[in-house]
């Protein structure tokens, strides 16, 4: 089943306010295996209202229709939801009367206008309201031949979520056939989007009911996989089926099938080999290191290591002679690779990370442009040293930097396990 959020109200049009509601109830729905076709945020004019609630109900199961209750004249969300459904408001005089009982023990003299929250959808259920005045209203009609759940429920969060958990969640757990949904998370390293989509669409397109998406940022790409099922061992498996899928052509670019972040990865992969770390940083100014002490427990694999900025400090730290720097340049192949042993030998770990760069804006020249990073790593026998050109600004640069180095030493320590 899917479902269409309609949000009423003109400040939400504003650069002012925002629309939180929606949010919230997609989490919720999301738990009962309904998923959303479109979200809308409509000011308080009746003919847009009346429209929206027309294309909602073209596409949707369910319609939730959220704000415009109150008493006002701009309050026009119970009129509109009738004229696009082709249904009468009826008054409902025990709500009515509830409004004046709860104005009278307020000592308030309660206004014509209040009485029209009484108005209920011909068919509908009012849902009352634990922390306001408008009530909410349930209806569960056909709509062109479809069955189709509408619900009203006003704006104020604080309204709008019990008024959700004690009155439309059991409705909704009613109505829908119960579903279950299972979802993975493969994450891919130092692959383009456009690349890895090209590899795997013409897998998960042979997977129709599993809902997949692709978030790309910066060298790291998290793949998404959802289904919704009658059983929860049906959904699981169509997830895990499209997983396999998706590594066995990926193969070691996928480096979590958890969704977990790469910095953990490494070091899950550094312990279970029984190996340490050391970093010694130059333009990513200790990015790395700031990854890995990010996570609960690195301090069993990670030593920790230096941001060597200058030349002077590359060889107090790193011990890079200082010939190196001044015969082949401080960002250079043979100055990263002197950097990883150099700090290995230092501080006596397994392996040594070196990093040296160009992030720009200025710096760079045609022979090493803004973008040329190299990164080394070094386990005592052997120094792998890989040469990169980033594209983007310094920031862009230094993260991509960073991802890099961080996938070089998984990819080192999986090829020596
Ligand atoms: P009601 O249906 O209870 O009468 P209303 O639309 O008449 O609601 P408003 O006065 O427009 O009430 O809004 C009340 C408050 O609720 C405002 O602060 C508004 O910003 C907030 N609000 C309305 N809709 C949303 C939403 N979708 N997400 C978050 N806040 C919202
Ligand atoms: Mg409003």
């Amino acid at each position: 089943m899917n479902c269409d959020i309609i949000a009423v109200g003109s400040e939400l049009l504003t650069p002012y306010r925002q629309d939180t509601n929606s949010l919230y109830l997609t989490a919720q729905l999301n738990q009962l295996g309904v998923r959303l076709s479109a979200k809308t945020i409509v000011g308080d004019r009746r003919e847009h209202l009346v429209s929206a609630v027309r294309h909602a109900l073209e596409r949707a199961d369910i319609v939730i229709v959220m704000g415009g209750l109150g008493p006002t004249e701009d309050d026009l969300t119970r009129e509109a939801v009738a004229e696009a459904l082709g249904l009468r408001l009826r008054r409902n005089q025990e709500i009515v009367a509830a409004l004046y009982a709860r104005f009278a023990a307020r000592r308030i003299q309660i206004t014509d206008n209040n009485t029209k929250q009484g108005d209920v959808l011909e068919g509908a259920e009012p849902l009352a309201n634990s922390a306001g005045t408008a009530p909410g209203q349930w209806l569960d009609t056909v709509y062109g031949d479809h069955r189709k759940l509408v619900v009203l429920m006003p704006g104020p969060p604080s309204e709008l979520k019990p008024m959700f958990t004690e009155q439309v969640l059991p409705r909704l757990r009613e109505a829908i056939p119960r579903r279950h949904f299972a979802s993975r998370t493969l994450k891919v390293a130092m692959m383009g989007e456009s690349a890895c989509d090209q590899r795997i669409a013409p897998i998960y397109t042979r997977y129709t009911d599993v809902e997949t998406t692709i978030l790309a940022h910066l060298g790291d790409i998290q793949l998404n996989l959802i289904a919704t099922k009658p059983t929860l061992e049906q959904a699981q498996e169509r997830v895990d089926a499209l997983a396999g899928a998706i590594e066995e052509e990926l193969d070691d670019f996928v480096y979590s099938a958890n969704g977990e972040p790469l910095e953990r990865i490494v070091l899950n992969h550094l312990e279970l080999v029984g190996a340490t770390l050391a970093v010694a940083e130059s333009c990513t100014g200790g990015l790395i290191a700031q990854r890995l002490t990010g996570i609960h427990g690195s301090s069993r694999s990670f030593l920790g290591g230096a941001v060597v900025y200058s030349n002077a400090l590359k060889t107090l730290f790193a011990d890079v002679p200082p010939e190196m720097i001044a015969s082949e340049g401080a960002v250079s192949r043979d100055v990263a690779a002197a950097l990883a042993t150099g700090i290995r030998n230092r501080v006596g770990s397994t392996l040594g990370v070196g990093v040296t760069g160009i992030a720009g804006p200025g710096g760079g020249s045609d022979e090493k442009p803004v973008g040329l990073v190299y990164i080394a790593v070094s386990d005592g026998t052997e120094t792998e040293v890989l040469e990169k050109h980033f594209a983007g600004d310094r920031d862009r640069i230094r993260q991509y930097a960073a991802q890099q180095a961080l996938d070089l030493v998984r990819r080192t320590l999986m090829t020596r396990r």
